[in-house]
């Protein structure tokens, strides 16, 4: 059976879903909302509900539903063109890169169409900057415990969690996991096939966990004596969502490469990896996308930098940031089953003494959208542009379900 999207519109919700389940793959366990609308920090469902997002369609859409500049752009941009390929050149993407290049204190960029791919495009150029060394092809990637990179094979073999991998192997090869936050324990998977260390500066999925200082200066010291390169995975925790542009510019620690997502196109299909001069190593045939910084995402992430300096979101982060640490070292204090409170900015997160799972739903029911990360954290991941009247309204309906 089709149905029109008027159709599945007028339909009673729960058979729009079940129209829903029958086509797609499940491999998600969804929240029986269908959202239609979004403004503001707020989101509209189906039946008309109104949801107070914390949750930014998992950090990506910093500035808002229904930002009018960043609309705008978009819908200009659709209309002049859309897509040509990259064998040609196109304003949109050259101005993206410009500032974004500039923001990362980077070099150059690939843009993706995702973070995953994102990752991939680190990793091969970590093994090729090492290939042009020395000509050898076993080359070994230290990654971290309870990170997450991504879903595709290279970002899956990086992600420190046994349980997203298991049925997928075998995985690329030369992979070993350290602890995070433990230099020593880096230290002592390094080999002389050393070709990257891969790292989230605050880790996300594995539960905000933000890296000491001390371990991003630790690393970045080892990797330049041993020319090893050091890659920063800023998808979730860069582009603002710390206070600073990206995670690392906290510590003052520069990587070899990057790479950036979530809300680099605030919702539009785009992700990249930057590198500086010395790890450009792919060139041309190494690496390609059919879509990757077509002129529609480019529109969306030049939109992005312009709209983050007009609206100076980076000096809402930090004060609305702080004002939401205060307030939930309050809710920590006051219940005794929340065990700790780490993070920083608009990347938060409450670890609970039980799964999270039954209150990230009740919030959900009493209109407001939290998710978790990992079992027993509670994420705080809003729009960029949360002000403290949110967060306020936040707490009140987070205590009422505790
Ligand atoms: C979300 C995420 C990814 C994967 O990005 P996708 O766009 O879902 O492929 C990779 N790394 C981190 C840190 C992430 O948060």
């Amino acid at each position: 059976m089709t149905n029109t999207i008027e159709a599945l519109q007028a339909m009673p919700k729960e058979e729009a879903i079940a129209c829903a389940e029958e086509v797609l793959l499940h491999t998600y366990n969804r929240y029986h909302i269908i959202f239609e609308k979004g403004e503001g920090m707020y989101l509209y469902d189906s039946e008309g509900r109104k949801y107070l997002d914390f949750c930014a369609g998992i950090a990506v859409f910093a500035l808002g539903y229904k930002n009018e500049a960043f609309n705008t752009a978009v819908k200009n941009q659709v209309d002049n063109l859309v897509h040509t390929s990259n064998y040609y050149y196109n304003f949109p993407s050259i101005a993206a890169a410009q500032k974004l290049t500039r923001a990362a204190h980077m070099d150059r960029v690939f843009f993706t169409n995702s973070g995953t791919e994102a990752i991939e495009g680190a990793i091969k150029t970590a093994r090729k900057y090492a290939f042009n060394k020395d000509g050898r092809t076993d080359h070994e990637i230290i990654a971290m415990n309870h990170s997450f990179h991504g879903r595709s094979m290279g970002a899956l073999s990086v992600t420190g969690n046994p349980h997203y991998q298991e049925a997928f192997k075998p995985l690329i090869g030369g992979v070993k996991f350290a602890e995070y936050n433990n230099l020593e324990s880096v230290k002592a998977l390094v080999t002389d096939r050393t070709c990257a260390v891969i790292l989230e500066p605050v880790q996300g999925e594995g539960g905000i966990y933000p890296a000491t200082e001390e371990f991003l200066k630790g690393l970045r010291a080892l990797c330049d004596e041993k020319d090893i390169l050091l890659i920063f995975d800023e998808i979730q925790c860069g582009m603002g969502r710390t206070g600073e542009m990206f995670a690392c510019q906290r510590y003052g620690v520069d990587p070899d490469v990057m790479t950036v997502a979530k809300a680099l196109g605030c919702g539009l299909p785009v992700g990249a990896f930057l590198v500086k001069e010395k790890a450009a190593s792919l060139v041309a045939g190494d690496h390609g996308s059919t879509y990757g910084g077509n002129p529609l995402v480019g529109a969306a992430a030049n939109a992005v930098f312009d709209i983050f300096e007009e609206e100076d979101i980076l000096s809402n982060v930090k004060e609305t940031g702080a004002y939401l640490f205060e307030k939930l070292e309050a809710v920590k204090a006051a219940h005794p089953q929340i065990t700790d409170h780490r993070g920083v900015g608009f990347m938060q997160g409450l670890e609970f003494a039980e799964p999270v799972g039954p209150l990230v739903a009740k919030c959900i029911e009493n209109g407001l959208i939290l998710i978790s990360a990992g079992t027993n954290t509670i994420r705080f991941i809003p729009p960029l542009i949360a002000q403290k009247e949110h967060v306020d309204k936040m707490v009140e309906i987070l205590e009422s379900c505790i």
